[in-house]
């Protein structure tokens, strides 16, 4: 493992925009451009009295060419620039280390204010390369088998914050050496429940497969979701990536203790959103991510009843061997109990790969991503202790 510590070199940026002050008496946000899909910059520029068609030169410049500096965005009319450089705003994350894993894999933590910091991963199998980015700083679910959720939850990331990822990765790995394959493929598998944090996160899926910003397939971004059964709807309306259901049992008596949420929409609320997400599309299959929990939920009867659960859905199994982290209270399956596990829904004729355990020397496989969360509760809990001190002290 090789560590590069301190602060990397990458914010670049232009942060923290000079806001005019309107004649009335709010402040103007300034123009966030990260965080805006090409539409609404679009809309956001015809207001400022410019072309829309400037929208798409723009995202061109930030998300195609990676270009961050108005100046150099030389197809736009100085006036132009010299009005961005007033009204916008770009932040990026900034990296506060970064680790490659033995394998190749990387992870880095990313600073996001205010304490918080989020990981992003990256995971090289030329030619693919695969980046996992967060969705939120922390998690509210509780999922019991996951080290994210310990950490509790302190924000949602804003929609810069999660392209931004994407935009960092792809400049980190621009030097990285031609054995590296660049980015062909983006998860929403790290920190968080993307659908939960649905306004932020939908902007974000749209300028990755926007093609004049990072111009991805939309087969090869991926949103998983413990089962937020209503949104599951509105994303297939809004932009229907690729789903991910974390499934990890078969009934609900077994799912309400590993997947809490499963208490509020349970397994068949939520296989009839799965039928629905593919109903015009008979090309795609859901992928269902199951973890290997030794003697929890990976006996053969389990495999049994996912093979009932899963008939007439268009679907792949991964299957992923539990990642340990301290106190986590379970054990991985052993592989003669994951091979077993599998053969069954093989058998069965259900697509199936035990997903291959990546960067787990740098803690950076499924469900060690841990960051460093300001847990809202636990800021809650310090700021009335302080202020009950204070209270006292008067
Ligand atoms: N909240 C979303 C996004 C997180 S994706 C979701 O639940 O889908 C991260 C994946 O890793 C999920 O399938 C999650 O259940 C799984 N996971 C969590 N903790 C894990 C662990 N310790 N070992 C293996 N997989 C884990």
């Amino acid at each position: 493992m090789t560590v590069m510590s301190g602060p990397q070199p990458t914010s670049v940026l232009p942060t923290g925009a000079i806001v005019p002050a309107p004649a009335g008496d709010g402040v103007v946000a300034p123009l966030d451009l990260l965080g805006l899909s090409r539409e609404a910059l679009a809309e956001r520029f015809v207001a400022l009295g410019e072309k829309p068609y400037r929208a798409t030169q723009v995202v061109k410049w930030l998300h195609q060419r990676g270009v961050v500096d108005f100046d150099a965005m030389t197809d736009l009319a100085k006036g132009l620039r010299a009005r961005l450089a007033e009204v916008a705003s770009i932040r990026l994350p900034r990296v506060l280390r970064a680790e490659v894993s033995a394998d190749g894999t990387r992870k880095w933590l990313l600073d996001v204010g205010a304490g918080n910091g989020i990981e992003m991963v990256f995971i090289p199998e030329a030619p693919r390369g695969t980046l996992c980015i967060s969705s939120q700083v922390g998690c509210a679910l509780n999922c019991t088998f996951c080290a994210t959720a310990r950490q509790g939850f302190s924000r949602n990331l804003t929609t810069a914050e999660i392209v931004g990822q994407l935009w960092l990765a792809r400049s980190l790995l621009a030097d990285a050496g031609p054995e590296v394959p660049p980015i062909t493929n983006v998860v929403l598998m790290g920190m968080g429940e993307p659908l939960l944090n649905f306004d932020n996160v939908v902007p974000a899926l749209e300028l990755m497969v926007d093609e004049c910003a990072y111009g991805l397939a939309r087969k090869r971004v991926t949103l998983s979701t413990a089962g937020v059964v209503p949104a599951i709807a509105r994303l297939r309306e809004r932009c229907p990536v690729s789903l991910a259901v974390s499934l990890h049992a078969p009934d609900d008596a077994l799912r309400d203790r590993l997947v809490p949420l499963n208490r509020s929409y349970p397994i068949a609320e939520l296989m009839a959103a799965c039928r629905a997400y593919l109903e015009d599309d008979h090309r795609s299959r859901i992928t269902f991510e199951y973890v290997m929990l030794d003697g929890v939920n990976d006996q053969p009867a389990h495999a049994k009843a996912l093979v009932r659960l899963l008939a007439g859905v268009p679907a792949k199994v991964n299957l992923i061997p539990f990642n340990p982290f301290a106190d986590a209270g379970f054990r991985r399956s052993p592989p003669a109990a994951i091979d077993r596990f599998r053969e069954i829904l093989i058998r069965a004729g259900l697509m199936t790969i035990t997903r291959k355990t990546r960067g787990d020397d740098i803690d950076a496989a499924c469900g060690q991503l841990a960051g460093q969360v300001q847990a809202r509760n636990e800021r809650l809990r310090r700021r009335r202790s302080a202020d009950a001190a204070a209270a006292l002290q008067a």
